[in-house]
């Protein structure tokens, strides 16, 4: 190792996204010397492209809007969404430390008043924060608490002295860490390789999220012995149009709004009120692989301009809203077989109006909650949309502290990691906003850990 100071500290964090921000803007507080290594030539990684969307319970913005809400039902939906596959111990553990989170977001002035029910949520739990701000204000108070930050390094492979991780190699430098290395290099979506090897019914997805996002801190921890969780329930999202691009996430999920799916063939499929994950599993086994979400007037009135995944005037703007004054030429513009969109829409209507069971037992327009609307009034919109592979909840294998463990269960000394590369809280399926969450908290949670670990040294006063 290098014996440049800069280059000897007390933590090293890999990846600058919100869990590696909030692990060093926590650990810089704490009074730690850390550096935080990014692969790109700036931060954020999949956390500033997200939606913003948090999923907290027992908050101002919820009592405000008259939610009835507890960390126990939260932690009941988790499970539930989670379909058994789950590891209740990390769930536990973020609805224990959920408070940390909130706090963070309140000292960065993130909060908006929205919110909502979404996938995987018995009540409305879905929290938009303005993540620019958020991330914005962990970075800036982590360099001025002495952090520094490394762009454009990706680090390469962790350094093991025979007993614990004391640092890391990155394409430039050799960092030496005394008390701890925190993994927090996102998923692997970015990653053809990873995605045949660890989920093949998902590679027709559209590859997205980070660009740095290609499983740099899986592969590390794994040569290590790392064991991993939830890997093969890995989904990709449906809601993009197929030419969404870096700069700008074009995702709608007007099906949460009433809207149908219809398939290139004018069929429903699905459940249009099931998690998104479980939509873009059914949706990349359709002909062509895509959705359209058709509605009718009532439905795009519900339109949330501004608001991620609701906002239909940004989707008109980009020319991506298909118009129609009758469910004919609506039809007809998108491709579909004639009389099949009508038929389709009829059977549902039938449905709604409770004259028959709807045929994929929807009975609610997201998770069961919310009354259904016929598709009934002009003009008829179309949105048509694929799966694309936004993030890979699944990854290595952790205890409630953020400690990687090996394949036996044994924890790995000095080797930490939080988000979305690490595996076991999301199970089978997805919690709208449980990613942003568990990368701010158990970011968090690994810088308190390793301050507690023994290992600390704080090496400047503050
Ligand atoms: C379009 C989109 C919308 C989303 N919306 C939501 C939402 O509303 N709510 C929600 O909960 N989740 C959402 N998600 C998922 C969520 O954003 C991510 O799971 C979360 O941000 C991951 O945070 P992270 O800190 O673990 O990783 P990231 O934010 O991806 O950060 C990882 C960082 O590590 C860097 N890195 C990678 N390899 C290396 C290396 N070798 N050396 C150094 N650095 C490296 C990357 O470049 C990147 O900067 C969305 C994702 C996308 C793509």
């Amino acid at each position: 190792m290098t014996t440049h100071d800069a280059h000897h500290v007390d933590a090293v964090v890999v990846g600058g996204g919100l869990a590696g921000l909030a692990a060093t803007y926590r650990l810089a507080e704490r009074g730690a010397r850390v550096a935080l290594v990014e692969k790109r030539d700036r931060l954020g990684g999949s956390s500033a492209m997200s939606g913003g969307w948090f999923a907290l319970s027992g908050t101002a913005v919820q009592r405000r809007a008259g939610v009835d809400d507890t960390s126990d039902t939260f932690l009941a939906d988790m499970v539930e969404s989670g379909g058994g596959f789950a590891d209740e111990k990390l769930l536990r553990r973020l609805v224990e430390r959920e408070g940390h989170a909130i706090e963070t977001i309140e000292r960065a002035r993130a909060w908006t008043d929205e919110l909502k029910v979404s996938a995987g949520m018995r009540v409305a739990r879905a929290h938009l924060v303005r993540i620019p701000e958020l991330l914005a204000f962990l970075e800036q108070q982590a360099t001025q608490h002495g952090a520094t930050v490394w762009r454009a390094n990706a680090a390469t492979s962790l350094a093991w002295d025979g007993s614990r991780v004391v640092g890391v190699r990155t394409e430039h430098a050799e960092f030496h860490a005394r008390a701890g290395v925190v993994l927090t290099t996102g998923g692997f979506s970015r990653s053809q390789e990873l995605i045949e090897l660890f989920v093949p019914n998902q590679s027709g997805a559209m590859p997205y999220g980070g660009a740095g996002n290609s499983g740099d801190g899986l592969r590390m921890a794994w040569m290590l012995g790392a064991g991993f969780a939830d890997i093969g329930h890995v989904g990709g999202t449906y809601g993009q149009h197929a030419e969404t691009t870096d700069e700008e996430h074009e995702l709608l999920t007007a099906n949460y709004l009433g809207a149908i799916l219809v398939d290139a063939d004018g069929d429903r499929f699905t459940d249009e009120s099931a998690s998104y994950k479980i939509l873009g599993t059914a949706v990349l086994k359709r002909p062509q692989r895509l959705a359209h979400q058709i509605f009718d007037a009532v439905v795009r009135a519900r339109s949330r301009p501004g608001v991620p995944l609701s906002d239909m005037e940004r989707i008109d703007e980009l020319g991506h809203l298909v118009r129609a004054p009758t469910l004919i030429d609506l039809e007809e513009k998108l491709g579909i077989p004639p009389g099949r969109l009508v038929r389709t829409v009829d059977a549902y209507n039938e449905g709604v109006a409770g004259r028959r069971d709807d045929s994929f037992g929807r009975t609610g327009l997201v998770n069961g909650v919310g009354a259904l609307v016929p598709i009934a009034t002009a003009p008829f919109f179309a949105y048509s949309a694929v799966t694309a592979l936004t993030s890979t909840y699944g990854g290595l294998s952790v205890t409630p502290d953020t400690a990687v463990t090996r394949v036996d269960g044994t924890r790995i000394e000095g080797l930490y990691a939080a988000g979305e590369l690490v595996g076991g809280f999301h199970g089978a399926s997805y919690m709208t906003g449980t990613a942003l969450t568990k990368a701010l908290v158990f970011g968090i949670e690994a810088a308190h850990t390793i301050a507690g670990s023994g290992h600390l040294v704080v090496s400047r006063s503050n």
